[in-house]
C-alpha cells in the first residue's frame, strides 16, 4: 500500500482524462493518471481528425492524443501505465489497485472510455483507418464519391448508413440476420434512401486490400455463397462495450453497462467519484465532448475537494 494519499487518480487517459488532468493539475491538485497499457483511448486507432476544433488542416488522432497528454504533463500530471484492476469505493480514501500497487485517492474520475465492438477478423484490424473504420461521424467524409459498407442491424448502423450517403455514391448495409434490431421509423428512413442497399443473411468473411480496402468477401448463410464485392470503406456498427466491468457492484451501471452519471454533472452514486467521457455517454461519443466532460469532472472535483477540507 501507497502510503501517499492523492487528490485525485483519474482512471483512463482519453479527451475525457487528458482533460480532467489537464483541469486538475492547473488547480493544483496534482492529479494521478492511471493511463492504461491502451493509453490514449479510441483516437489511437483513427488516422485523420478533421472535427476536433483548433486544428483547421486536421490532425492525426494519436497526436492528437499526444498533444493532450503534453500538455497535462507540462502542468505535472503524472502518469502509470497499468491497468486498474479492482477499485473500493466503499470507504474514504478510496482504494484503487494496479498489478502489484494498492493507491488512495480523496476522489477519482473515471473515464475509462467504450470500445466498438469488432467482427475479429484479422484484415479488419489490419486495415482499421485505413478503410476501415468504427466511427461514420469520424471518417464519413474521407469516402467522398465512394463506394462503401455498413455491417450492424441496430440503430447505429441505419443512423450511420444514412449519415454516409451524405458522401459515398453507394451504401451498402449487411446485416447477419434477415430482421433488422433498429427500430422502425430508423429503418423506414433509409429504406427511403436510394443510395442504401440492403444485404441481408450476410456476413464479411475478408476485407481485402494491402495498404487500404479494396473488396471484401462476403458470406451468405442462406445459400452459403461466397462473392467479392469492391468496397472503399468498411464501417463498423455492431455496437459498443463500455470499460465498466470493475465497477459492476460498486457503481450504478444502466441496462448497458455504461456508468449512470447525474444531471449536468459527472457524479456517480458515489460521492467523490465522478465519471466522464464515453464510459458515461453512449449518445455523443465525440472526442469534443468527452473532452468537454473531463472539463466538468475536474471542477466537480475541485468542488468536492473544498468541501472536504474546507
Ligand atoms: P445494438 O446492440 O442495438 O445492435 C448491434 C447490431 O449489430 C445488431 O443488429 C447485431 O445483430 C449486430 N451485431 C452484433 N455483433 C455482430 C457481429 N459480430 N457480426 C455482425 N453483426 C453483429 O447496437 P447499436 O450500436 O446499434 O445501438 C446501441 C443502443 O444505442 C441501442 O439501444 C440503440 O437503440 C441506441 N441508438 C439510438 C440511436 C437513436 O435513437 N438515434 C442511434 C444509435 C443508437 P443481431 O441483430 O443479429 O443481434
Amino acid at each position: 500500500m501507497s502510503d501517499n494519499k492523492e487528490n485525485v487518480i483519474i482512471i483512463g487517459s482519453g479527451p475525457a482524462g487528458l482533460t480532467a488532468a489537464i483541469y486538475c493539475a492547473r488547480a493544483n491538485l496534482s492529479p494521478l493518471v492511471i493511463e492504461g497499457y491502451g493509453a490514449g483511448g479510441q483516437l489511437m486507432i483513427t488516422t485523420d481528425v478533421e472535427n476536433y476544433p483548433g486544428f483547421p488542416e486536421g490532425i492525426m488522432g494519436p497526436d492528437l492524443m499526444m498533444n493532450f497528454r503534453a500538455q497535462a504533463e507540462k502542468f505535472e500530471t503524472r502518469f502509470i501505465t497499468e491497468d486498474v484492476t479492482k477499485v473500493d469505493f466503499s470507504t474514504k480514501p478510496f482504494t484503487v489497485e494496479i498489478e502489484d500497487t494498492i493507491l488512495k485517492a480523496d476522489s477519482v474520475i473515471i473515464s475509462t472510455g467504450a470500445s466498438a465492438k469488432l467482427l475479429g477478423i484479422e484484415s479488419e484490424k489490419r486495415l482499421m483507418g485505413h478503410g476501415v473504420s468504427a466511427c461514420a461521424t469520424c471518417d464519413g467524409s474521407f469516402f467522398r464519391n465512394k463506394i462503401v459498407c455498413v455491417v450492424g442491424g441496430g440503430d447505429t448502423a441505419m443512423e450511420e448508413a444514412n449519415f454516409l450517403t451524405r458522401f459515398a455514391t453507394k451504401v451498402y448495409l449487411i446485416h447477419r440476420r434477415d430482421k433488422f434490431r433498429a427500430s422502425k421509423i430508423m429503418q423506414d428512413k433509409v429504406e427511403k434512401n436510394p443510395k442504401v442497399e440492403f444485404i441481408m443473411e450476410s456476413a464479411i468473411e475478408e476485407i481485402l486490400g494491402d495498404k487500404k480496402v479494396t473488396a471484401i468477401k462476403l458470406k451468405n448463410f442462406a445459400s452459403n455463397e461466397i462473392t467479392e464485392m469492391p468496397m472503399d470503406g468498411v464501417f463498423i456498427a455492431i455496437g459498443h462495450n463500455p470499460n465498466t466491468s470493475i465497477f459492476k457492484g460498486i457503481l450504478d451501471l444502466d441496462e448497458n453497462g455504461y456508468i449512470v452519471t447525474h444531471g449536468k454533472s459527472g457524479r456517480t452514486n458515489i460521492e467523490g467519484v465522478f465519471a466522464c467521457g464515453d464510459v458515461q455517454d453512449h449518445e455523443y461519443r465525440q472526442a469534443i465532448t468527452a473532452a468537454g466532460s473531463g472539463c466538468m469532472s475536474a471542477i466537480d472535483v475541485e468542488r468536492y475537494l473544498e468541501t472536504l477540507h474546507g
